[in-house]
């Protein structure tokens, strides 16, 4: 019989899969059960409007059959089927669904996008030539009298031929090709990989999946210290069919959605939220999203990849889509199962897509509603949510000049001195004493630490509550939020406080013009490192300690020092201040006047003071051990 040619598209096509190195062939099954679901779906809506078509839904099933021997695997509907006509189109040519374009293509014929192309779509119907070298396919259209077998085994093209098939529908019987070192063709035919594949792809098909598969039982009248055991076959449904998702919220118990998210996103730990979402409309879609507990290995490295898996009513087109979610709720797990998402849309197509986007915006809302009635109802778990992924809100913040500021704003906690608590920053503000103008902060490596800062504990004296900054994007992220309900921020270790009355103020300005020589002497001594030696009347019991002028604080000095390719630091302007009341001060003016040499010392040792009590190290340890050393003698 003469061969028929493909179209020159579907030759590209075809040609693609059969050279596939595709590592995931496996989706081939996926894509066709769910063109047997599509059939099926197709025969099912015209039975409701025409009566002739004596069916109901329970008549209708997928067939799945392995035969080992042939090596041959069948999926069988009983859906529309298909003319002669219809073969010819359908399978001689490509979907015209615009899943595919080939303008870019050229000649290259394995490229990464093509890859890419398979992985996160498939291809329909030829993607069974990834695993098969013969594919045949006998239909007969529901009502028509003839039967028509379709053939071919790849590009030379394909032959079709009337035949004889007892039922209307169609079935699809792959012959699988040699098994390679590298692949394993012939595992299709196992049952636990068929259970397996249907498990994973194609759970949520509307109609029953069967396969008639081999189990054992206890044979009849065999003794209980003896049992023996037969084999026997036995029909299976291999898909659950209605999926968790559709169900109503009050049909589904906290423990069935749990499971159901520890076996799907493979957690041990119980998410912390169920969040789930329909609509109807301008957009038909269900999601079921997820809050974890806990955050994954990788979370904060690049190998994590954030998404949300993507069905077209049941049929899982996408593990991951990336453009549901923002970066800052990453964390996020779960689904979305629209209805009008087409099987085979690209990924450009869907990149560009305005009502995909248009459901992420409206799951962002969601999932920053529900976050916000977390903090605000369940503080406890908010903690453990926050401590999993508050890092990543931060940096949400921070990233992409603080646009996402109104969003993320009252979801981030940071430690304070009011208790050991975290608190937000609604909270603090509303703890403000009348009077208190700024937000105070001091960024500090523990707790611990930064409580003993000599600023901080002259701001708490004062009874205002300082927010203590320990992790590193902290300090980032509060300078692109600016201000908070009209407050700005200010670091206590370098921003002028206000917290001084005005006599005061005056007082020390006067004190320090006074002093103006001998802080330059003090500055030239300690050597290049500071940039002001000064006075200041805001410490209680401490000496000394250092501050910091201009946009870099000393903290954010050491954080982006840390950072990968910061050789040439960027540095914070420090200064030493003096405590004006502490009996040091006296002392360093007289020795000003009567022993210069010493005043030297002792301004480096002061420095190396100040830099140890603010958690900075000392560049020069060894001198500044010999000094020390020198005037105890
Ligand atoms: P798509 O499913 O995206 O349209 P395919 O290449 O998988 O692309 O299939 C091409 C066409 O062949 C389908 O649109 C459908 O009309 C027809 N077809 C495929 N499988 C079946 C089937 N089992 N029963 C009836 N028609 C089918």
């Amino acid at each position: 019989m003469a061969k028929k040619q493909f179209k020159t598209e579907s030759k590209k096509l075809l040609d693609m899969m059969i050279n596939s190195i595709y590592t995931h062939k496996e989706i081939f099954l996926r894509e066709l059960i769910s063109n047997a679901s599509d059939a099926i779906d197709k025969l099912y809506f015209r039975s409701l409007t025409d009566g002739s078509i004596g069916l109901s839904r329970g008549d209708y099933e997928i067939r799945i059959t392995p035969d080992k021997e042939a090596r041959t695997l069948e999926i069988r509907d009983n859906g529309c089927g298909m003319t002669k006509e219809e073969l010819e189109n359908n399978l001689g040519t490509i979907a015209k669904s615009g899943s595919f374009d080939f303008k870019n293509e050229g000649t290259q014929s394995e490229g990464e996008s093509n890859i890419d192309i398979i992985g996160q779509f498939g291809v329909g119907f030829y993607s069974a030539f990834m695993v098969s070298d013969m594919i045949t396919v006998v239909s007969r259209a529901y009502g028509a009298e003839e039967a028509y077998k379709w053939e071919s085994s790849g590009v030379d093209g394909y032959t079709i031929e009337k035949t004889e098939y007892d039922s209307f529908g169609t079935l699809v019987r792959i012959h699988l090709r040699e098994d390679t070192e590298d692949e394993k063709y012939s595992e299709f035919l196992e049952e636990y990989r068929i259970r397996s594949l249907v498990g994973k792809y194609s759970d949520y098909i509307r109609y029953p999946i069967r396969m008639e598969v081999t189990k054992s039982r206890r044979k009849e009248g065999s003794p209980d210290d003896k049992p023996e055991y037969e084999d026997y076959r036995e029909d299976e449904t291999l898909n659950r069919m209605i999926p968790l998702w559709k169900k109503n919220r009050s049909e589904v118990t906290d423990e069935e959605y749990a499971e159901f998210y520890k076996e799907k996103f493979r957690d041990y730990e119980e998410p912390l939220r169920v969040i789930r979402q329909k609509t109807e409309g301008v957009s038909d879609y269900i999601a079921l999203l997820f809050i974890p507990a806990n955050a994954p290995y990788n979370y904060y490295s690049r190998d994590y990849e954030k998404g949300l898996q993507l069905y077209s009513s049941g049929v899982l087109i996408m593990d991951k889509c990336k453009e549901l979610l923002p970066d800052y709720f990453s964390f996020v797990r779960g689904l979305v199962d629209s209805a009008d998402l087409s099987l085979n849309i690209s990924r450009e197509m869907l990149q560009h897509d305005r009502q995909l986007k248009s459901i992420a915006k409206a799951l962002e809302n969601k999932i920053h509603d529900e976050l916000t009635n977390m903090l605000e109802n369940d503080r406890d778990k908010y903690k453990t949510f926050f401590k999993a992924f508050g890092t990543q809100l931060k940096y949400g913040l921070y990233a992409d000049y603080g646009m996402n500021r109104e969003v993320l704003k009252d979801l981030v906690m940071f430690e304070s001195s009011a208790s050991e608590e975290p608190t937000t920053l609604k909270e603090y503000v509303s703890r403000m004493p009348e009077g208190q103008k700024k937000i105070y902060y001091a960024a500090g490596e523990s707790r611990e630490q930064t409580a003993l800062l000599p600023q901080v504990e002259a701001v708490t004296k004062k009874g205002y509550e300082v927010l203590y900054l320990l992790e590193d994007v902290d300090e980032f992220a509060l300078m692109m939020l600016h201000e908070y309900d009209g407050k700005e921020f200010a670091n206590v270790t370098a921003d002028e406080l206000d917290i001084s009355s005005d006599e005061d103020k005056e007082s020390l300005k006067l004190e320090n013009e006074k002093s103006k020589d001998m802080f330059d002497f003090m500055k030239e001594s300690i050597g290049g490192d500071v940039s002001a030696v000064r006075f200041t009347n805001t410490l209680s019991n401490h000496p000394v300690c250092i501050s910091s002028e201009g946009a870099v604080s000393a903290s954010m000095e050491k954080t982006l020092g840390r950072m990968p390719g910061a050789e040439q630091s960027i540095k914070a302007e420090k200064v030493l201040e003096i405590n004006m009341e502490h009996p040091i001060a006296s002392k360093l003016k007289m020795l000003f006047i009567e022993d210069k040499e010493k005043l030297a010392v002792f301004s480096k040792i002061l420095y190396a003071n100040a830099r140890l009590i603010s958690g900075l190290n000392i560049e020069n340890p060894a001198e500044i051990g010999e000094l020390v050393t020198n005037l105890m003698l």
